[in-house]
């Protein structure tokens, strides 16, 4: 902070924000100048074309304060989804908050997979199990508006964000009717009603270097590790799953790419049929189900 002198230029702002983001995080220039493009667009209000144009404009010395403000930020390891208060998933944008995990792209391989589940003409009842932002959910339901769709979280921030995004999506143009509970799991979930459960439950194992580096140390422990190697979730769910599922209903579950095997047993000896594994963006099985 403090380098850039009276009236200086978006360009330059941007060249050295993006020199202390790559620094601070230690990744490349590109995606740090990427970064730093979202994060002077949020405060600017220009999109991404706007800002590569008009990279002489000379900015203000509030604005250039509040870039690099965010920019110090970033490099301290904060993530842009809740710098900004937003990320996109499946269709829709979502806002994010700090307490609640942000949505990741490989989880669209979940909501993929539920949407072939669900004919578009019947009325099936389904339901997202510790929905966080409401992203799985939401984008189900917008998809499949004859679906009920119901969704669960034990964090009370977790569903008021939720409720947000209900209101953001009718926004955005998509009315969705999602019902979202606060609550533990399936505990409150009556026996044979629902066709279809997904979930992206905690599954990190707490002792995983995975939690100690990048964003990750920012979004709440409560939405990423789970005891028992990251297994005790899927078990209490699996446990209660099948009294609640209709008979044929289905369950599917996000997991670690180490985890495949381990879901799959579970749902096996649950008494699950026809259970398949998934792959993610990155080719690494992500989702397994029956
Ligand atoms: N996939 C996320 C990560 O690796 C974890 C999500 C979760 O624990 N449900 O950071």
């Amino acid at each position: 902070m403090g380098e850039g002198g009276a009236g200086e230029a978006l360009d330059t702002l941007l060249r050295r924000g993006a020199e202390r983001i790559a620094a601070g995080r230690g990744c490349d220039r590109g995606e740090a100048l990427f970064e730093a493009r979202l994060l002077a667009g949020f405060v600017t209000g220009l999109d991404t074309t706007a800002l590569m144009l008009q990279g002489d404009r000379p900015l203000d010395a509030d604005t250039r304060e509040a870039v690099d403000r965010l920019f110090d930020r970033r490099a301290a390891g904060e993530p842009v989804a809740y710098l900004v208060g937003e990320r996109g998933f499946w269709r829709y944008r979502f806002q994010t908050a700090p307490g609640v995990l942000i949505p990741r792209p490989d989880t669209e391989v979940l909501v993929e997979w539920a949407l072939e589940r669900l004919p578009e003409r019947t009325a099936p009842c389904v339901l997202d199990l510790g929905t966080g932002t409401g992203a799985i959910g939401l984008s189900i339901a917008a998809e499949r508006p004859a679906a009920c769709v119901h969704a669960v979280d034990r964090s009370e921030t977790a569903t008021r964000l939720a409720a947000r995004n209900r209101a953001f999506l009718a926004e955005q143009g998509a009315s969705v009717g999602m019902g979202i509970w606060q609550g533990d799991w399936l505990s409150a979930v009556a026996p044979e009603s629902v066709d279809l459960i997904v979930s992206n439950p905690p599954y990190i194992d707490a002792d995983d270097p995975h939690l100690r580096l990048g964003d990750v140390r920012h979004e709440p422990v409560e939405a990423l590790v789970a005891a028992d190697a990251g297994l005790a979730d899927y078990r209490r769910i699996v446990e209660q799953a099948s009294s609640v599922l209709r008979p044929g209903g289905w369950l599917l579950f996000e997991h670690g790419f180490e985890q495949a095997d381990a879901v799959a047993a579970l749902l096996d000896q649950a008494g699950f049929e026809a259970i398949e594994t998934r792959r993610d963006l990155g080719k690494q099985p992500r989702v397994t189900g029956g």
